[in-house]
């Protein structure tokens, strides 16, 4: 397992959704690896972070004015470690078809994972430095058609959002990427359907499911100085799930004859 990473030292990195899962593992991984970090989550607390070096603080992305509130206290305190990272991880997940999404459930899950990225970016992005890094986490349905409606089309956006802030901060040397994790075990996953976890792993070729470490490292990765000049860029974390896209059912098949 990893637990640390190089190109993340002298410098500030915010992380949002990050009370547990991918967030979690992403803050406590760029903590080690010498980043002081900044984990913000909806939650009133995290307890997994408390015996950490990582800097808990309540925040839901959904609020421009904890966002504006959270840029005014880091504009004090960036004198020993510039702001150059934001991850937008939060995510919900709303697990309903497009005949049956409500409206108040597409707004919501659309208010979290689209919206409360791009909050996020105009708030920070003033702040950043030249060499900043946003990393945004999409998902393997941001390159499907995966059938949670809303959340399939959050996470298409969230691509959309990654393209314009990176062609609209270049000039800056900020750099905008997306991760697309597949089917990772965090406490999102832990109630999908029996049949979605046994259909996901017949279509992925590693054969088996990622954890939270297997996308932090990749985030970590893309917020160091190591990916100076990786900027607009897709990376699933998914297995092989995307690449395949399906045909490794049809290809299984064929060999089983
Ligand atoms: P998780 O549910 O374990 O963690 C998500 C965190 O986001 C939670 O701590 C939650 O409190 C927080 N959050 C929810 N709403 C928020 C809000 N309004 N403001 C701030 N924080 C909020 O999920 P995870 O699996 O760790 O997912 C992390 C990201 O990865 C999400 O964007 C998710 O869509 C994405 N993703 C996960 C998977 C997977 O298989 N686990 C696959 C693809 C993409």
């Amino acid at each position: 397992m990893t637990t640390s990473y190089s190109g993340l030292t002298d410098r500030t990195v915010v992380v949002t959704g990050a009370a547990r899962g991918q967030g979690l593992a992403a803050a406590i991984l760029m903590a080690q690896s010498g980043a002081r970090v900044i984990a913000t989550d909806v939650a009133e607390t995290a307890p997994e972070l408390d015996a950490t070096p990582v800097t808990y603080r309540q925040l839901d992305v959904r609020d421009e004015t904890g966002w504006a509130v959270l840029a005014t206290d880091l504009a004090a305190s960036l004198a020993d470690a510039p702001l150059l990272g934001l991850v937008n991880n939060a995510g919900i997940t709303h697990r309903t078809r497009l005949g049956e999404t409500e409206l108040v459930d597409w707004d919501r899950v659309i208010a979290v994972n689209l919206t409360g990225a791009m909050l996020g970016i105009q708030a920070l992005a003033p702040l950043m430095a030249e060499g900043s890094s946003i990393v945004n986490v999409g998902s393997s349905a941001a390159l499907t058609a995966h059938y949670p409606v809303a959340y399939t089309v959050s996470k298409w956006g969230l691509r959309g959002l990654t393209h314009v802030a990176a062609t609209e901060y270049g000039a800056r040397g900020i750099r905008v990427n997306i991760v697309h994790p597949g089917f990772i075990e965090t406490p999102m996953t832990a109630n999908a359907p029996d049949a979605m976890r046994s259909a996901q792993l017949d279509l992925t070729p590693l054969g088996h499911m990622g954890a939270a470490r297997d996308v932090a490292s990749v985030v970590a990765f893309l917020v160091s100085d190591a990916a100076a000049y990786i900027s607009g860029a897709e990376i699933p974390v998914d297995g092989g799930f995307t690449s395949s896209a399906g045909v490794k059912v049809m290809s299984d098949r064929i060999r089983r004859g």
